[in-house]
Formats: C-alpha cells, sequence, structure tokens
C-alpha cells in the first residue's frame, strides 16, 4: 500500500516540477531578447556612449585637434602607449613654439585607464566607443591620432595667446588613480612574464639559476 502512495507521489512531484520548468520556459518565450546577434545587426548595434574602446584626438567642425603638444598625457600614461614627436615653428611676432607633429597611440598596450584623457589640459582627447578593432598584426594597432591637417601658424598663434585651461582633475585624485594604474601595469607584466617562463618550461624564480 505505501509502494502505491509513493509511486503516486512521485507522480504528482514530477509533474509539479514539470510544470515549474515550463513555467520559465514560457516566460522566457515572451521576454524581449537581449543577446545581440552581431554581426547581422552591425547596422543597427548600440554601444553605450562610455564604452572605451580606442583613443582619438577630438576635432572640431574645421578639422583641428586641440593638442598644444605639451607631453602631459605622454608623461601620465603607465604602459608608454603614446608617443608624441614634437617640431618647433616660428610664429608671426618671431618666437618659437613647439606644436604637434605626430600622435602615436599604442592601442595593443594600452588599459584604458583614462589617465591621459583626465590630465590632458586642453580636453583634446577622448575615447571613442568604435569597438570593432581587430587586426592581424600587433603593429596595426599603433595609430597616428593627428591624420588631418595641422593648424596654421596663425592659429598657432592664437591658440597661444588664449588663456591656458586647467586639468579637470585635482594633484590627489590624480596621485590615486596614477598609482591604481601603475599597480595595475605592473601586476599585468609580471603575470605576462609568469606566463612566458611557464611557456618555456622553465620553473618560477629559477631563472637566475
Ligand atoms: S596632454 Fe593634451 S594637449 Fe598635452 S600633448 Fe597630450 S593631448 Fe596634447
Ligand atoms: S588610457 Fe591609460 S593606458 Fe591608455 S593611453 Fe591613456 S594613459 Fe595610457
Amino acid at each position: 500500500m505505501s509502494s502505491i502512495k509513493e509511486y503516486f507521489s512521485s507522480v504528482g512531484k514530477g509533474i509539479a516540477s514539470l510544470a515549474k520548468g515550463m513555467a520559465v520556459t514560457g516566460k522566457e518565450f515572451v521576454t524581449p531578447k537581449v543577446t545581440e546577434q552581431y554581426p547581422e545587426n552591425r547596422a543597427t548595434l548600440k554601444i553605450a556612449d562610455r564604452f572605451r574602446a580606442e583613443l582619438t584626438l577630438v576635432y572640431n567642425t574645421e578639422g583641428r585637434h586641440k593638442c598644444i603638444a605639451c607631453g602631459i598625457c605622454q608623461m601620465n600614461c603607465p604602459n608608454g602607449s603614446i608617443e608624441l614627436k614634437t617640431k618647433m615653428v616660428e610664429l608671426p611676432d618671431g618666437k618659437k613654439k613647439k606644436v604637434l607633429e605626430d600622435y602615436y597611440y599604442d592601442l595593443g598596450s594600452c588599459t584604458f585607464c583614462m589617465l591621459c584623457v583626465t590630465t590632458c589640459p586642453q580636453g583634446a582627447l577622448e575615447f571613442s566607443n568604435d569597438f570593432e578593432q581587430a587586426v592581424f598584426t600587433r603593429a596595426k594597432l599603433v595609430k597616428k591620432l593627428n591624420y588631418k591637417p595641422e593648424p596654421t601658424v596663425e592659429e598657432i598663434a592664437a591658440a597661444a595667446a588664449a588663456p591656458k585651461p586647467k586639468p579637470a582633475i585635482d594633484p590627489e585624485q590624480l596621485a590615486k588613480i596614477k598609482a591604481e594604474a601603475l599597480a595595475k601595469a605592473a601586476a599585468k607584466k609580471a603575470e605576462k612574464e609568469a606566463a612566458e617562463k611557464a611557456a618555456a618550461g622553465q620553473p618560477e624564480g629559477n631563472a637566475e639559476a
């Protein structure tokens, strides 16, 4: 008698469990889909504006950037991802001024810490959310950011005469962000070295032996 009772009890539990599962399936069936069908939906895909994909120079409507070649972004980058080439030009008043010649950015070593953007006194940098950055060689990840015609000598003179804006970040906050970024970069480097040693079959800490 008890085995018949157990049998019907387990059948009842099975049906209840099945109903519960079907309820979840039914709910998900009518819930709007969140999975992106990339790359089929490339034309309509919306990437969040705050997503950091690659560093870019901000260009105005005349195609001019605001970089004054001060080198602050290069000095603050914990990964050496920024390399500036500068040159001297003579202004109409005879004074010499350092200007940007080439602005190179290595996306392959950038950790998207934003130190360059937050410390730029000109607001000349920003991150784009253009996420399609796949290339076949690392060399192609090094990009020249000043790809439009450079400002004329007159424009440089006008910019030099304008009052200098200050970075929108206080020194204490900057030091904190920089320390965090440097620690992150050091950890990444140590991790990479350990992985290289492991791949070479060399026991860690035995490199000098
Ligand atoms: S900090 Fe700004 S203005 Fe200075 S070199 Fe970098 S991008 Fe140019
Ligand atoms: S986001 Fe950070 S790591 Fe990338 S270029 Fe700027 S300072 Fe360097």
